[in-house]
């Protein structure tokens, strides 16, 4: 044959510490805080005066992600980004990351600096870190466990439990993208499947498969915030869908809430693929979930502030407990939300 064959090196001719040196030796420290990184039986941080907020997230080959059609670029580069998403959602800056690994044998090491290579575009995109991890074997398949590590004032860190009865609900961005990505990605891998020769119909649709396979963190949120000069008054990520994220925020803070159907931004690709697939994409964003924009509350009073900026839209706003979490539909109708964000633990 005369196709050039890709070099492959199994991961048993360098062994643990040679794959650990060859995919960590590029990493350089860029935070004070970071006093020493990988390299010896733990990393040394020093906040001085901080709090620090300390996230993890794991996840596992066929449950998370399917490498049937995700590149381990971009899966390094999300394994980040979802993890600094958590720190962003604090009101806290991402300083450092560990990453852990556990690695069946049909990985080589080219594959593995691949996943590297996104991870380390990630650190350079967020400003963290790598300080560290650990690398073992599995019998199938990959796990990729992410722990992040940001640093606030005490008196800057926004929590799920601090929104008021007449605060406003706003989001960044808009929803249900990366649930659309997901599902077209989907249907053109099953199309694969049945016949490898067909080229996947992804054109035009760039937005909503970059929103599943390279998310970002709102990190540049925080300026936003800063710039506008806001203090959500309660604050959490979209990972699982906006209904969900919504009660957690009303749960927490003891409140209501009633968002408007007709408010929630939606991008043009969402809408098109929610036609093309018939996925209501209203139900995308409530239910869909990897979005990864964030979702706040902020007093009545800063109303204008916000009104007019381009990357956050009021959505609704907070109420007294008793009236529950409502959607209210374009026609009028009001609907109580309930939480089917993703849930893999849960019997449906
Ligand atoms: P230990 O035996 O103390 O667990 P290891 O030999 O597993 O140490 O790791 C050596 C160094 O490399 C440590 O600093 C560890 O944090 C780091 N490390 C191990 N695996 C990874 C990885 N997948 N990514 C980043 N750093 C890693
Ligand atoms: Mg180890």
């Amino acid at each position: 044959m005369a196709e050039t064959k890709r070099n492959v090196t199994p991961i048993s001719d360098l062994g643990e510490f040679g794959l650990i040196d060859r995919i960590t030796n590029k990493f350089k420290l860029r935070n004070k805080s970071t006093v020493r990184g990988i390299g010896d039986d733990a990393a040394v941080l020093d906040f001085k005066d901080k709090q620090i907020v300390v996230t993890t997230d794991l996840l596992t080959e066929g449950i998370h992600f399917n490498l049937m059609y995700t590149p381990l670029k971009h899966l390094g580069y999300k394994s980040i980004a979802v993890n600094v998403s958590d720190v962003v959602a604090m009101f806290a800056t991402p300083r450092q990351v560990t990453v852990s690994l556990a690695i069946s044998s049909k990985f080589t090491v080219e594959a593995i600096e691949e996943l590297y290579e996104g991870i380390y575009l990630a650190c350079e995109e967020y400003g963290v870190d790598l300080v560290g991890g650990d690398t073992t074997t599995s019998l199938t398949g990959l796990t990729i466990s992410v722990t992040a590590i940001g640093e606030a004032k005490p008196e800057d860190l926004v929590y799920r439990s601090g929104a008021k009865k007449t605060d406003l609900v706003c989001i960044s961005g808009d929803l249900g993208g990366a649930y659309m990505g997901l599902h077209l990605l989907e249907r053109e891998n099953e199309v694969f499947k049945v016949n490898p020769g067909v080229q996947p119909m992804l054109d035009g649709y760039d937005y909503i498969l970059g929103r599943q396979l390279k998310p970002e963190a709102r990190l540049d949120m925080l300026s936003v915030f800063n710039d506008l000069k806001i203090r959500p008054t309660s604050m959490i990520d979209i990972s699982d869908g906006l209904s969900s994220e919504l009660k957690h925020i009303c749960k927490n803070s003891g409140v209501g809430a009633k968002i408007y159907e007709e408010k929630i931004p939606l991008d043009n690709q969402t809408k098109k693929m929610g036609n093309e697939l018939n996925i209501n994409p209203l139900v995308a964003a409530l239910n869909g979930g990897e979005d990864y924009e964030l979702l706040f509350t902020i007093p009545l009073a800063d109303h204008d502030k916000v009104r007019n900026h381009p990357d956050i839209t009021v959505i609704g706003h907070m109420v007294d407990a008793s009236e529950g979490t409502l959607l209210v539909a374009s026609g009028g109708t009001e609907i109580e939300l309930t939480a089917q964000g993703w849930d893999p633990l849960k019997n449906d």
